[in-house]
């Protein structure tokens, strides 16, 4: 089963995707570790997206869908995968069918987590820090005994600027507005799944395996 996930950040991707990989038994497939492979191996599109990433320039798409190709031909895709950060764009997205239609392969679902903006601004801007020892807390799931104060050393917690209902505000949004297009495009496919991503942990998880195993491939 070649599974695609999506999701804003806050909405518990990361760990959906670890339960997931774990139940079906695929590779997780993140384009961040396959760029960090192709690079360590020095294969010779890992060594031109280093070039890139050494300049702090943005890798093109011919790399990255390339290092994409490599990795999902590699033999421990054969019985599926859940790939992870790619596509991002809908030209990578034409460019994964094309490479998968090569491979005699297609993604069969497209799972996309859907959680409301104002509950993922509460979950990324709940973070602080401990001034004095580093510790750190979220108002919402990991709070201290008294607030504005750290249970380890008594410290003042502080807001990283990065957390900020602004500035995360500003990420959700362009994340929203890059994605509409994704979603759009594997709905009309057929493949999009949409999974409410509020509920508890486990209730998610149960929720995306049987709208994987409900839908035959
Ligand atoms: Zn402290």
């Amino acid at each position: 089963m070649n599974i695609l996930f999506m999701g804003p950040p806050g909405a518990g991707k990361g760990t959906q995707a670890e339960r997931i990989v774990e139940t079906f038994e695929i590779p997780h497939i993140s384009t961040g570790d396959a760029f960090r492979l192709a690079m360590k191996q020095g294969t010779p599109l890992g060594q031109k997206a280093k070039e890139y990433v050494d300049q702090g320039l943005l890798v093109p798409d011919d790399v990255t869908n390339g290092i994409v190709r490599e990795r999902l031909q590699q033999s421990d895709c054969d019985k599926g995968f859940l790939l992870d950060g790619f596509p991002r764009t809908l030209a990578q997205a034409e460019a994964l069918d094309d490479m998968l239609s090569d491979m005699g392969k297609q993604i069969n679902h497209v799972v996309n987590l859907k959680v409301d903006r104002s509950l993922l601004l509460a979950r990324l801007t709940g973070r602080r820090i401990c001034k004095a020892c580093g510790a750190t807390y979220h108002v919402l799931f990991n709070p201290p005994k008294q607030e504005g104060v750290c249970d380890k050393c008594e410290g003042e917690l502080y807001q990283r600027s990065d957390d900020t209902e602004e500035k995360v505000g500003t990420r959700l949004d362009e994340y929203i507005s890059k994605t509409a297009p994704l979603l759009a495009y594997y709905e009309n496919k057929g493949l999009l799944r949409e999974v409410d991503g509020e509920k508890e942990i486990d209730t998610v998880t149960s929720e995306i395996v049987s709208c994987l195993k409900g839908q035959a491939e």
